[in-house]
């Protein structure tokens, strides 16, 4: 297996030059994982088949979950999309770079592959200096799932996208922890009021501020328009179980029933203090910034640490923490 080649930000001895050679192996078809705002990205060239088509294989992704384009900026979607709306155009002026994704009318050379057949697609400028200045030196768009297997948390340091594809991705560029830690929210704007299709880094508070009133389908009915949301998703290893906020009771009784089934469980708690607690559990403050941030890396920890059953005290659905109770429902669901 070949290995991966890793490019540290805060070794800035030839970055740039290091960088042309990342835009290099995306242009001859290679798989380069990328930093974000968000979460790592795994990059392929959006317009070549053969390379899309290895995101999906060694991400082990399901051909019916269609990919997010990032592109340098606004002046760039027309590249992929066939008309922005007003809103969208709105949208995009104010938060890119920035974690919103805009699904648009496509254009018709782009490879079905990328958009799972569908007519649309979706776009981002993401907000990360490194993977700004790749997008320029590439000049066209890169597909960007999270760089994890399918199915696994996603992504928030680059230790994270070496554990799942060290050997099978070309190039990773390692700029440290990724600072809101969840996905962008998928916002599609062919539709007026706009439908948000995934919650995610940007609130939907925030949005309406600029263009007023959006929709937000019930799960069930997105599956439809888009077919991602509906797989296995975000999932460690162990048992995920919610607990309502600050249901102090109710959070020691299934700790202690846990401990005396001889299960090693893990905590992560914000209101909540549990007694007699073992070192895998977490106290956050009650902030759903600091939930996003973190999430994701104490999941892939406890399965490290080879936790039976995680115990997590929910957070106020406001503001991000909308996107990260629909995070943890997900992985509690399977
Ligand atoms: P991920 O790459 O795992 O962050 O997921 C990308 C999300 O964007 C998935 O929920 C996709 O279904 C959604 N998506 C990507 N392209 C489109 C599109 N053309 N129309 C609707 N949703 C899309
Ligand atoms: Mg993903």
């Amino acid at each position: 297996m070949k290995s991966t080649t890793v490019i540290k930000t805060s070794d800035v001895e030839n970055f740039e030059l290091k960088l042309r050679q990342a835009a290099d192996t995306l242009h001859s078809g290679g798989l380069v994982a990328f930093p974000t705002e968000t979460v790592y990205g795994l990059g392929a060239d959006a317009f070549n088949e053969d390379a899309v088509r290895r995101v999906y294989r060694v991400k082990g992704r399901p051909a019916d979950n269609p990919l997010i384009v990032h592109i340098a900026s606004l002046h760039r979607a027309e590249l992929f999309a066939e008309e922005i709306p007003f809103k969208g155009r709105k949208l995009a002026e104010i938060f890119w770079p920035g974690p919103l994704t805009l699904v648009m009318a496509g254009k018709s050379n782009i490879p079905s592959i990328v958009t799972a057949g569908l007519s649309t697609v979706a776009l981002r400028v993401p907000k990360n200096t490194a993977t700004l200045r790749l997008l320029e030196l590439f000049g066209g768009g890169i597909v960007g799932p999270s760089a994890n297997l399918s199915g696994k948390p996603s992504p928030t340091e680059a230790e994270h996208v070496l554990s799942d594809l060290d050997g099978s991705i070309d190039v990773l560029i390692d700029d440290g922890r990724t600072t809101i830690g969840i996905e962008s929210t998928v916002l599609d704007v062919t539709f007026d009021p706009p439908l948000i299709l995934r919650q995610g880094g940007l609130s939907r508070e925030a949005i309406e501020k600029v263009i007023g009133h959006t929709e937000l389908p019930g799960h069930g009915s997105v599956l439809g328009r888009s077919p991602g949301t509906c797989h296995r998703h975000y999932a460690p290893k162990a048992q995920l179980i919610l607990v309502r906020e600050s249901d102090s009771e109710n959070f020691q009784r299934l700790y202690e029933d846990f401990r005396r089934q001889k299960k090693n469980v893990a905590a992560i708690t914000h209101s909540i203090r549990v007694s007699g607690t073992s070192h895998s559990t977490r106290y956050m403050e009650n902030s759903a910034e600091e939930y996003a941030r973190n999430i994701f890396r104490l999941l892939r920890e406890c399965d490290i640490l080879g936790v039976d059953v995680i115990l997590v005290e929910e957070i106020e659905e406001r503001g991000i923490g909308a996107a990260v109770m629909d995070r943890l429902r997900r992985a509690a669901e399977c």
